[in-house]
């Protein structure tokens, strides 16, 4: 391979970006350089790109480290455009951790061309990333290609979020070494609680007859979560494995009533990071219930019952099992 400059790359997605950059490379930036370990008693200074994954670090980082997460609980990640304000944090992170899987096209963009001293862990690195099937919609294909052709939304098995943490856990075993044995000891609980978490998921569906496990969502991101549980995915209002697709044609909401209507499930599923509207109108057409939202691509406001990355899981199983028993 030749290798070529490193000049940005033309970018109609994130117009702003570069400019933005341009900027922030004029403000004096602490790092010149310097190795990035904490001084002593000061905490890791690490950055997450959204909720869920914010959590999990938070979960293995405890009070050695400082989270930043960029998009927060109830944003939508898929149509996410960094303002400066982000750019600085990730000029300052110690740490900076992805999903990956094409979630955060902008980190892409971003490393490329600020070349941030910080350490990139994509937390996904060793998942097997389900792909992409049924992108019939033109819009959701192109959306498909930017994914890289996978699935990115991996956490809603919780065997993947189990991976996370181990990725975590090394990523700041190796930032941070001095905090080694508290990141291993808070991996390892997180670990049990989640296998307990697991196994809960499994007993609740466990009580839901196996012809009535049928998910209708805004768009595809329960595609892990159905391969692990055992639930079909009977179609999303998207058709997409972003929220960024345009609207669904009448054509492709007739087809989907049609398909809730002859397979009979008592109820359909809105999004917290999409709007329900659209949902709501499907539910009317086909004479079915809406759910309570389910926590999808990002976390609830804190007090809600989906502010943690198990109280998400809880909270979903519980209002899908509940719905779905009709
Ligand atoms: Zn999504």
């Amino acid at each position: 391979m030749t290798p070529s400059p490193r000049l940005p790359r033309p970018n109609h997605r994130f117009p702003g970006l570069i400019a933005l950059l341009a900027l922030i490379a004029l403000l004096p930036m602490p790092h010149a350089g310097a190795a990035q370990t904490p001084a002593a008693g000061e905490p890791l200074q690490v950055v997450a790109s959204f909720s869920v994954l914010g959590d999990l670090v938070k979960d293995v980082g405890g009070d050695a480290v400082q989270v930043t997460t960029l998009i927060g609980p109830g944003v939508d990640a898929h149509t996410y455009d960094p303002a400066p304000r982000d750019l600085v944090v990730l000029e300052g992170a110690e740490v900076i951790f992805e999903n990956g899987l094409g979630f955060e096209p902008w980190l892409d963009q971003f490393f490329e061309s600020a070349q941030p001293p910080g350490a990139r862990v994509v937390v996904t690195d060793g998942i097997t990333p389900r792909a992409v099937e049924n992108q019939d919609n033109a819009e959701g294909a192109g959306e498909a290609q930017e994914h890289g052709g996978v699935d990115p939304h991996v956490w809603h098995d919780v065997a993947n979020a189990i991976v996370m943490v181990e990725n975590i856990r090394d990523a700041l075993v190796s930032a941070d070494p001095a905090n080694a044995a508290l990141y291993e000891a808070n991996a390892a609980a997180t670990i049990a609680r989640f296998q307990t978490l697991d196994a809960w998921i499994r007993q609740q569906v466990a009580t839901l007859p196996e012809d009535r496990r049928k998910l209708v969502t805004s768009h595809d991101t329960f595609g892990y979560f159905a391969d692990a549980y055992g639930f079909q995915i009977l179609g999303t209002a998207l058709g997409s494995l972003s929220t960024e697709a345009g609207d669904p044609s009448a054509r492709a909401i007739g087809l989907l009533v049609e398909e809730i209507m002859t397979a009979g499930v008592p109820a359909i599923f809105a999004e917290n990071v999409a709007n329900p509207d659209l949902m709501a109108a499907i539910a009317e057409e086909a004479g079915v219930a809406l759910a309570p939202t389910l926590y999808t691509d990002a976390l609830g406001p804190p007090g809600s019952p989906g502010e943690t990355y198990e109280g998400m899981m809880r909270s979903n199983v519980s209002t899908i099992i509940d719905a779905l028993k009709g």
